[in-house]
């Protein structure tokens, strides 16, 4: 009978799981799907390793499940189906570690309150995040947890890169720019040396394109800057984040046009980005099948601001040996690929149409000074690995 480590990632409306068979030290995804639309119209889906269909269930419209529900649902769901497997651990991610959590955590009651004093600096993320673990304290009390943190890979980035220009007791509070997707980069890290040695030794940026976007600089595989900031609402245009704004204009909608900070979040959080701009979809695929002319302008933005980024993060390296596209948009839109790779022809970069439009990995032509890659990250079996080391002891 094999091991099993089952990944949780729950969010403020779903709880995505998979769960990874231990088979000779390596992790071999079995199971994985998620729960969505827990407070409006529940439904559950599970695969298993082919794609296949292994459970799917809706609820009535109006039905609410709320995390409890949809966590009792899936401990069900495993009882039921990973008899072949003994569960030896529970990983999660967790968005914020703040300055203490800066490495993957067992958990106990102490260190989630610990990390519940951590939810003002990530409020949309930070409870969704931890209310299933104390749930699993009580279902599961044997089963080890395990929190992995989106902040963590950024921690060693240099001061200069971290702070705000505010004075020192505000940045002492913990007013800081942490970054995120840090799970998603340090796997991209971990299995660059495999597609490119060269590339992993020197100086990369990496860009995580899905619904949430940021960009991240690795010299020698380690983050020295990102996008984003103290909140994951900093930096690139998203699906509905604004990313970059002038602290002026929230000043302006508070003072002048009367809004509330309620207001001000939901407008920079949940109607802005492609959303607001194009006021069509906050989808990229939906922007790119639209002939609205302001899905076309939606589109322009967010790769002219990813151009002026990738210009901004070459400099903090000093130059740039490689890029690397990821997550939803960077793994499946070769346009998008090609325009950004377009606009940064002066720093070296030519891209190899034939093997974008193929989808890569390698993208770049020949004789490109840059290299160029579009690598599939996978966030959870990083957790899994993390959650598998921290309970072995490896
Ligand atoms: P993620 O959050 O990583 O799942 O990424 C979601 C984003 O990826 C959405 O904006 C999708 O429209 C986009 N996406 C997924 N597949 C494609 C595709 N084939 N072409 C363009 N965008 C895509």
């Amino acid at each position: 009978m094999s091991d099993a480590i089952t990944v949780l990632n729950a969010g403020s409306s779903s709880i995505k799981f998979s769960v990874f068979a231990v088979e000779d030290g390596e992790l071999r995804m079995v199971f994985s799907g998620q729960a969505e639309g827990i407070f409006t119209r529940p439904r559950f889906l599970a695969k298993d390793q082919a794609g296949m269909v292994v459970e799917e269930k809706q609820w009535a419209e109006g039905e609410h499940l709320g995390h409890d529900g949809a966590l009792d649902h899936l401990v069900g769901f495993l009882k039921e189906h990973t008899n072949d497997y003994k569960p030896i651990a529970i990983g999660h991610r967790v968005v914020h570690g703040g300055l203490e959590f800066t490495h993957p955590q067992r958990l106990n009651a102490a260190i989630v309150d610990r990390l519940e004093a951590l939810v003002p600096l990530a409020p949309l993320h930070q409870p969704h995040n931890l209310s299933p673990i104390r749930l699993l304290f009580e279902r599961v009390p044997d089963l080890p947890q395990v929190a992995c943190f989106d902040t963590a890979f950024h921690a060693g980035q240099p001061e200069l890169a971290q702070l705000f220009a505010i004075p020192q007791e505000i940045t002492d509070s913990g007013v800081r720019r942490y970054g995120f997707h840090g799970l998603s980069y340090e796997y991209i890290a971990s299995v660059l040396p495999q597609y490119d040695p060269e590339a992993a030794a020197g100086r990369t940026v990496v860009l995580h394109l899905g619904n949430g976007a940021s960009m991240c600089a690795m010299k020698a595989s380690h983050s020295v800057a990102s996008t984003m900031g103290f909140t994951a609402v900093e930096g690139l245009p998203m699906g509905t984040r604004c990313g970059a704004l002038d602290p002026g204009v929230v000043l302006y909608l508070i003072d002048q046009r009367g809004m509330d900070v309620r207001g001000v979040e939901r407008l920079i959080y949940k109607e802005s980005g492609l959303l607001g701009l194009s006021g069509i979809s906050s989808d990229m695929r939906v922007l790119q099948e639209s002939d609205d002319p302001r899905a076309a302008f939606a589109i322009d933005y967010y790769v002219y601001r990813i151009s002026r980024e990738l210009g901004s993060l070459a400099a903090a390296l000093g130059g740039l040996d490689s890029i690397v596209f990821t997550a939803g948009i960077g793994e499946n839109s070769d346009s998008v690929r090609e325009r950004v790779c377009g606009h940064a022809a002066w720093l070296g970069v030519e891209l190899d149409p034939q093997a974008n439009a193929g989808g890569g990995p390698r993208i770049s032509a020949s004789g490109s000074n840059v290299a160029v890659w579009a690598i599939p990250t996978n966030e959870e079996l990083m957790i899994a690995r993390h959650t598998l080391n921290l309970v072995t002891g490896g």
